[in-house]
């Protein structure tokens, strides 16, 4: 492959976490970080442009809104419209403008300078009145304001990345992962971020969603521009603008090669996940909607491994109700019974939030309010959850599992608020299944060193090693500056796991897989060796896990595992995963 700049191309590397290949005209996003706004005096016949500036932003805005509103109307139907309103409200309150104006006419301020100031007064006050309902209203409020600011600063229009005309190549500093979810797959051919690591949401999802991606670009951003005409490569973590006519033959060449692969791997999707030697592993998907229920059975995936919940709580401007909970999770369970789905309860915080809800700003958001933390102490955010869980149940095949337990005390607690609900349930005589599988995530290091204890009461194990890995290596596992550190293959984690698997093995309980590295085919073979027999992966990988389980012998898996366990560097780990795997799946590796 191209790796190096030729004439009239240019070649940007990053990191690739979504495989594909991209072919279009590209879409840079602004920069959305508003940042500080820089403060000057006006000159006296400089304020009736200030004041003309104003009104023209607030008018642009109005229109900007209607016409959201009613893009919004026509897909989701008029009962979202209140939201509208509420924008509208912050537009014509009198106090607000009132106040900017008087700072651009006394003080001599320019218009974006004094909104900016004003707006952040009013966003401080509302946030600290206690009553739910104004507090709401701060998200509006940040969100019109922003609106309004990006209109004075020049920034056009919030582009929403539901509204595209064209299909294209999103390029941006920064995509939440909640963006991601809402990106329409028939317009966005691929998208490439400046910061990012593999294992962020934004990541995941692109890999949920089959689109193809490149993150941690640092500021290449800056130096693209729409409307040029660029290839994005998934595979090798490449962006190529203007690329040559060579590049796009050695593209289509390797476009081919993948379609062989896929017609190969299409072979293996009803087949069993079973080592040569016949051993039996449980091949399960990740799963963010209940809509990715028929890519998981069309996959040949075995149910759900993990359902993160949290994708069900954005798109729109209240929380689910447990009626509408309910039906999602009813609608999975239904769809893939007798297989098991493993339903996560929310994880909020650390890169993902729901803008309606207005949680506080954190120095280190993976390390704060996040998950168990913040189902704990919003304990009618979590019961709801919890009952909309137990009411699907009664499908038979639904198991739930708890995200970020640090300790034996997190899952009593979490425990105790389900027996409540199953007690509540019984009073109001809704039915559920009994028998209920409750595990828990093995995603702090705590809890893989003190996984005795969890075994003891829990009914299985799925390993976050996402996460895991990140807080056990002090990796931000958003961070491209240190992305080369964030090394799965560390003999530390090597370590955690085995020790999970054991106190697991040692309870009579099973250990999964959740994290990123169960969809690494050539990281399979370690996990296996290591304890663990149930692995779940975004949908369009299973068939490659797959292919590979089927290929490879389960005392290769212990030796490999036996030598990792005795290995200093993870470098030499990395090295013997992928002699194993390349040897017993050579087809796997041609493009890479
Ligand atoms: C993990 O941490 O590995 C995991 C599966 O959870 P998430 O990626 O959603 O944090
Ligand atoms: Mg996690």
């Amino acid at each position: 492959m191209p790796e190096s700049a030729k004439s009239g191309e240019r070649i940007l590397r990053g990191i690739p976490v979504s495989p594909g290949v991209a072919r279009g005209r590209l879409l840079v996003l602004a920069h959305n970080t508003i940042g500080s706004v820089p403060k000057q005096e006006l000159v006296d016949d400089e304020i009736p442009h200030q004041l003309k500036r104003l009104e023209q932003a607030l008018l642009d805005t109005r229109r900007e809104i209607n016409d959201v509103q009613r893009l919004v109307n026509q897909g989701l139907g008029g009962e979202h419209a209140s939201i509208f309103e509420a924008h509208m409200m912050v537009l014509d309150d009198p106090t607000l403008m009132d106040e900017v104006t008087r700072l651009i006419t006394q003080q001599r301020l320019p218009a974006e300078y004094a909104f900016q100031q004003v707006a952040e007064k009013f966003v401080r006050t509302l946030s600290a009145i206690k009553d739910d309902y104004l507090r709401e209203r701060v998200s509006d409020m940040r969100d019109v304001t922003g609106r309004v600011l990006n209109r004075l600063l020049g920034r056009g229009e919030d582009l929403s990345l539901r509204q595209l005309k064209e299909p294209c190549i999103v390029i941006g500093h920064d995509l939440s992962p909640m963006q991601t979810a809402q990106m329409d797959r028939k317009m966005v051919l691929g998208f490439a971020t400046d910061i990012g690591g593999k294992t962020s949401h934004t990541a995941i999802m692109a890999r949920s969603m089959r689109i193809p991606a490149v993150v941690g670009l640092r500021n290449a951003s800056e130096s693209m521009s729409s409307g040029q005409y660029a290839l994005l490569d998934g595979y090798n973590g490449l962006i190529i603008v203007n690329p040559t006519d060579q590049t796009l033959f050695e593209y289509g060449q390797l476009i081919k090669k993948r379609v062989t692969l896929e017609e190969r791997l299409r072979d293996v999707i009803d087949q069993p996940a079973v080592t040569l030697d016949g051993v039996q592993v449980t091949l399960s998907a990740n799963i963010e909607q209940s809509s990715d229920a028929e890519a998981v059975r069309a996959c040949g995936a075995e149910g759900v491994g993990l359902f993160r919940t949290e994708y069900l709580f954005v798109q729109r401007d209240t929380l689910p109700t447990e009626a509408e909970q309910y039906a999602e999770y009813h609608s999975v369970a239904a769809a893939l019974q007798p297989h098991p789905v493993i339903i996560r309860t929310l994880d909020l915080g650390g890169d993902k939030f729901m803008s309606h809800l207005d949680v506080p700003t954190e120095m280190n958001p993976f390390l704060g309010w996040r998950a168990i933390r913040f189902c704990l102490q919003e304990r009618d955010i979590f019961r709801c959850q919890l009952r909309a869980i137990l009411r699907a149940s009664t499908v038979g095949n639904v198991k739930i599992m708890y995200p970020m337990i640090s300790g034996v005390e997190e899952l009593v607690q979490a425990n105790a608020l389900l027996d409540e609900c199953k007690e509540q349930l019984r009073k109001e005589g809704i039915a559920f299944d009994q028998n209920l599988v409750v595990g828990v995530m093995i995603e702090i290091p705590s809890a893989a060193v003190a996984a005795d204890a969890l075994a003891s009461r829990a009914g299985f194990f799925s390993i976050g090693t996402n996460d895991l890995i990140q807080y056990t290596l002090a990796v931000d596992r958003l961070n491209e500056r240190i992305a080369h550190l964030y090394e799965p293959t560390h003999p530390a984690i090597v370590r955690l796991i085995k020790m999970a698997a054991d106190a697991a093995r040692r309870r009579g309980i099973w250990t999964g897989v959740c994290g990123e590295m169960a969809g690494d085919p050539v990281l399979v073979p370690l996990l296996m060796g290591l304890g663990v027999t149930e692995f779940s992966t975004a949908p369009g990988i299973v068939p490659q896990v797959k292919y590979l389980i089927r290929r490879v012998k389960m005392h290769e898996a212990v030796e490999l595992a036996e030598f990792a366990l005795g290995c200093e560097s993870p470098a030499e780990i990395l090295n013997r995963c992928k002699e194993l795997a390349r040897r017993v799946a050579p087809g796997l590796f041609e493009n890479s």
